[in-house]
């Protein structure tokens, strides 16, 4: 079973609803710089307030702010750990192989079109954190987490006018990650298109 799982894939493919499926299901600890920011943002602290600006455009927050936050965060956890959004670039890559070996890169690949479709009708919870589609999978009550009874908002980030930008930052930084992972073998590509539970057939496939 492999125990440092990396989601890849572009704002939107799923990372956050397939890697929390699976950390449900392995047990092992889901790192999301994403949620972790967002947290900072929220609560005001030093890192909340340098990364708020690059975030508000869809821009990456400095490596520097990122890599050491992470490391620490992997530092502590026991057992498998699942990283969803990180690493967003090769310096960022680069940093956790001298930290640990990346056991499996899993590769989220779904069209731009859908990808826009997803983000903007996406509503998260500022409190678990859990995603929902407004078409797709609504939750059970408008406006309201199923999970912990939150109102539901729209990511600021989410809005159409950020989305463009935040898919050029991936094209720009992050696709590179896919080669980087290939050559070290470790690369899986998912079709990212259909239900959640098909895609996560095959996610479980790819960590077995
Ligand atoms: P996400 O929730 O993963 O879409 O991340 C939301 C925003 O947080 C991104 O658009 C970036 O501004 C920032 N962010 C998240 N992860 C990283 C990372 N690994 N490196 C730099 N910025 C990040």
């Amino acid at each position: 079973m492999k125990s440092v799982i990396v989601l890849l894939g572009p704002p939107g493919s799923g990372k956050g609803t397939q890697g929390e499926m699976l950390s449900e299901k392995l047990g092992y600890v889901r790192l999301s710089t994403g949620d972790m920011l967002r947290e900072a943002v929220r609560n005001g602290t030093e890192l909340g307030k340098k990364a708020k600006t690059y975030m508000d455009s869809g821009a990456l927050v400095p490596n520097d702010l990122i890599i050491g936050l992470m490391k620490e965060k992997i530092a502590q956890a026991e057992g498998g750990v699942i990283l969803d959004g990180f690493p967003r670039t090769v310096e960022q890559a680069d940093a956790l192989d001298q930290q640990l070996q990346v056991d499996l890169a899993l590769n989220l690949d779904v069209p731009d079109e859908e990808l826009i479709n997803r983000l903007t009708k996406r509503r998260s919870c500022p409190d678990c954190n859990a995603v929902y589609h407004l078409i797709y999978n609504p939750p059970k009550t408008e406006s309201v987490c199923d999970k912990c009874g939150a109102k539901l908002y729209q990511r600021d980030d989410d809005k159409e006018e950020t989305v463009a930008n935040r898919l050029k930052v991936y094209r720009e930084n992050t696709m590179p990650l896919i080669g980087y992972y290939e050559k070290k073998g470790v690369l899986v590509t998912i079709k990212g298109v259909g239900s959640i539970d098909d895609i996560y057939a095959q996610v479980e496939k790819a960590v077995q």
